[in-house]
């Protein structure tokens, strides 16, 4: 109720430069604050401390300043298509863009600030109102943002607003509501689902973001070792628990020996630690659900005929917490349990292909389609792959996408729309065609 009277009576939607006067306002007061909430993340999250200087805190907190340029200097609010004799009759066409309208923003608890910063930075940016539902395991996060937005910006009352509860059903409540024009969502495919569905009741429009069981590919022209260190770094980093890592590792049949060695050596290097300390890659899973969830995969490889070349359960280090170390398995193709559904924790699965056909042939054997990496040195030779793999994102050579200027998300099962970049704030205006008769 607060966000659609603050939608509908006051003039935020028209006053761009209130709007990223308070992004920038929450920007800095977050700034100031860095240190106490990036302790929160890792307290919270289980994020490993290195990580909350870069995609767990502080690049999510300096892209509020992207959203606010955008607010500015957009140049789509009002485009003049000029004049055309239309039916008969000569008309001068205008199509305006409009903010979307009252937004339900429903986030996972694995990137909190990322995720709940990429929602509402582009969406108070194009003159939306805010109902932000953050994950019921990570309440803290979003609940430190609120406070400072309260304390600390000029945001009128209504505009952003924040609830938590470890009730699931809240969320199905939001994506239900009339008053909502928007669902912004990121989780699992199947909550997604859940989101459409109740949606649908009041033809709300919904913008998800879900799951991925991405490819790393490496070709056999690649430096084969270098690569698969780094697809094991991929897969252990945060334990695991980010939509876009690559979890599917696609390596030449005549390589195989060469790529597990590697890749076993790294991920044995980042067995799981303390996330406080500044070494750690892999830290905690989130939860004993989350973890004993992992285990019922790992069991399933076993089950289906793999092996691990590392790792393959609980970490003996730790008496308390829940915590996997990276787990390399070998052994299996791609019609595994393991090979297809998303696991969530630092497992890492070898499949090999048979050069570059087969290579995109298994990537794009998945209901996902989230992101990917390739690894080549013959650049065009990578883009050609590039070219018939059905992903968002795709990383080549090491390259990085994750930007606040690149659109990031899902073909397939990984979801509809895009979320960062001006397609991520796009999706939070509407469209309007004005005909005038001259
Ligand atoms: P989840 O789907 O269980 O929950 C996500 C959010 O949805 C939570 O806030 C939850 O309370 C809420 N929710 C649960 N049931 C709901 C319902 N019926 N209606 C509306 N909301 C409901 O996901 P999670 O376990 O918190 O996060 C892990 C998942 O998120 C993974 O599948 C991961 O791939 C996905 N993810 C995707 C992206 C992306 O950008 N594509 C990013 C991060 C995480």
């Amino acid at each position: 109720g607060a966000a659609r009277r603050a939608f509908d009576e006051t003039g935020w939607a028209t006053d761009p430069a209130l709007r990223a006067r308070c992004l920038r306002q929450l920007r800095d007061a977050l700034r100031d604050e860095g240190e106490q909430l990036r302790a929160l993340t890792t307290a919270e999250v289980g994020a490993p401390a290195f990580l909350t200087a870069g995609p767990q805190f502080d690049i999510p907190v300096e892209d509020l300043g992207f959203y606010a340029e955008l607010a500015e200097h957009y140049d789509g609010w009002k485009v003049d298509l000029g004049e055309k004799v239309s039916v008969g009759i000569p008309t001068h066409r205008q199509v305006w863009r409009e903010p979307a309208g009252v937004v339900g923003a429903i986030t996972p608890w694995n990137f909190p600030h990322q995720i709940n910063f990429a929602k509402v930075g582009p969406a108070l940016a194009a003159g939306c109102t805010v109902v932000l539902k953050a994950a019921p395991d990570t309440p803290w996060c979003a609940s430190a943002v609120a406070r400072i937005a309260a304390e600390r910006t000029d945001l009128p009352a209504g505009v952003l607003n924040v609830v938590t509860s470890s009730d699931h059903a809240l969320g199905a409540q939001l994506s239900g509501d009339p008053r909502v024009d928007l669902v912004s969502f990121t989780g699992s495919t199947n909550t997604g689902r859940a989101v459409m569905r109740s949606a649908a009741d009041n033809i709300t429009r919904v913008f998800l973001e879900l799951g991925g069981k991405s490819a790393f590919v490496i070709l056999d022209d690649a430096a084969i070792a270098a690569a698969a260190s780094m697809a094991g770094f991929m897969a252990s980093t945060h334990a695991g628990q980010g939509c876009a890592i690559t979890t599917r590792l696609l390596v030449p049949e005549d390589h195989l020996d060469e790529v597990v060695e590697a890749a076993a050596a790294t991920m044995a290097a980042l067995a799981a630690g303390d996330p406080t300390d500044p070494g750690t890659v892999c830290g905690p899973v989130i939860s004993s659900r989350q973890r004993d969830r992992i285990e019922g995969y790992l069991q399933s490889a076993i089950d289906e005929g793999g092996s691990f070349a590392v790792g393959g359960g609980r970490s003996p280090k730790f008496d308390r917490g829940y915590y996997i170390d990276p787990t390399l398995v070998v052994g299996l193709d791609n019609s595994a349990t393991v090979a297809r559904e998303e696991v969530f924790g630092p497992v890492l699965t070898v499949l090999t292909h048979g050069g570059d056909d087969d290579a995109v042939r298994i990537a794009n054997d998945s209901p996902f389609g989230l992101s990917g990496a390739i690894f080549s040195s013959d650049e065009d030779r990578a883009l050609s792959v590039a070219s018939r793999i059905r992903t968002g994102t795709l990383g080549i050579n090491g390259g990085v996408w994750y930007s606040a200027d690149v659109p990031f998300g899902g073909y397939k099962q990984s979801g509809i729309g895009r979320e960062m970049g001006v397609a991520g704030f796009e999706e939070y205006l509407e469209t309007k065609s004005i005909a005038i008769a001259r």
